[in-house]
């Protein structure tokens, strides 16, 4: 859970998390008209170092993303980052953690409207290890609740309001013993996971589904997708049909929160051998590596906090 003691970010300032509230009449409290980030920081206890992950990428999502409800970011992605850096900094975390940045239609008002509106920016942090299993492999179901079209709610937004979805999934799939949910497009393709992006491979070819067919356009999926060419592993974006995750060699799921999470089953059907699969097994090792500050090759995918 979050410390109300940690330092937090809000109206332009540091302060602490207890003293960063909004009022029950908050338009995006109402409305869902927010639009958030998930970002990571790793600790590496031989460097004694915490490294941010892709912050100023997320940050770039943000901003482009806020367009979609017409709220302007304060700062830069640029500045954002440094700041994001400082408050990791005065936490003082010696563990992995958690940072949500959020930007929200703050006025108090009465009204199904985007214009005329002011708008707030905060961010939070806490320590966090595995959101999801990411060794024992993972028990999905195709969830009966589809991903929101585009035309709905934009699914590649990071909207608060649009997490309602994937709260109807991930519960119905929770309560009935599963781990996640898969989610099908509105046409009955596959789309995601409930909060990760979805990876399967087939005959040695990693295989995603493309950014048009309702997913979160995931920095993760991005990464694995470099870092899959650089290990010479084939990677295809094309649409998934639903039975084809009942066919797979193997499946796994990616997002900063998830991490890489391997699927060994899907609606009672074993993936592959049932086992966690060596591509699965490898990009994780190699994905892991590169967040801490072990590899080399993706040095600029972080940014160290420490001195
Ligand atoms: N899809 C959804 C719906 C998500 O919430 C997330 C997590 N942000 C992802 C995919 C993965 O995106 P990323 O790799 O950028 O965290």
């Amino acid at each position: 859970g979050v410390d109300l003691d940690s330092w937090a970010y809000f109206g332009g300032e540091f302060v602490r998390l207890r003293d960063a509230n909004v009022n029950i009449a908050t338009h995006a409290l109402n409305y869902g008209t927010g639009v958030f980030e998930g970002i990571r920081a790793y600790w590496n206890p031989a460097q004694k170092q915490l490294y941010g992950l892709k912050v100023e990428e997320h940050y770039r999502r943000m901003e482009r993303n806020c367009r979609l409800l017409k709220i302007r970011l304060p700062e830069s992605p640029a500045k954002l980052t440094e700041i994001t850096v400082e408050l990791l900094r005065r936490n003082g975390f010696q563990q992995d953690v958690y940072i949500r940045p959020i930007a929200f239609k703050s006025s108090l008002a009465i009204g199904v409207k985007l214009s005329g509106l002011e708008d707030a920016f905060g961010i939070f942090m806490a320590p966090m290890g595995d959101y999801i299993d990411t060794q024992k492999g993972l028990h999905l179901t195709v969830s009966s609740w589809r991903r929101l079209d585009d035309n709905d709610i934009p699914g590649r937004g990071k909207l608060t309001g649009s997490y309602l979805n994937a709260a109807l999934a991930v519960d119905d799939a929770r309560s009935a013993g599963f781990d996640d949910a898969i989610m099908l497009t509105a046409d009955g393709h596959v789309s995601e996971g409930s909060a990760a992006n979805l990876f399967m491979v087939r005959e040695g070819r990693l295989i995603t589904t493309p950014v048009t067919d309702a997913i979160l356009e995931g920095i993760t999926r991005r990464a694995l997708m470099e870092m899959a060419g650089d290990l010479g592993i084939p990677v295809e974006v094309r649409t998934i049909d639903r039975t084809e995750l009942y066919l797979a060699d193997e499946l796994f799921l990616c997002g900063t929160g998830v991490q890489i999470a391997p699927v060994t089953q899907v609606d009672f059907r074993p993936v592959g051998d049932g086992k966690v699969g060596p591509i699965a097994r490898r990009l994780q090792q190699e994905y892991i590596a590169a967040c801490r500050g072990e590899n080399e090759r993706y040095r600029h995918w972080i940014v160290p906090v420490y001195a």
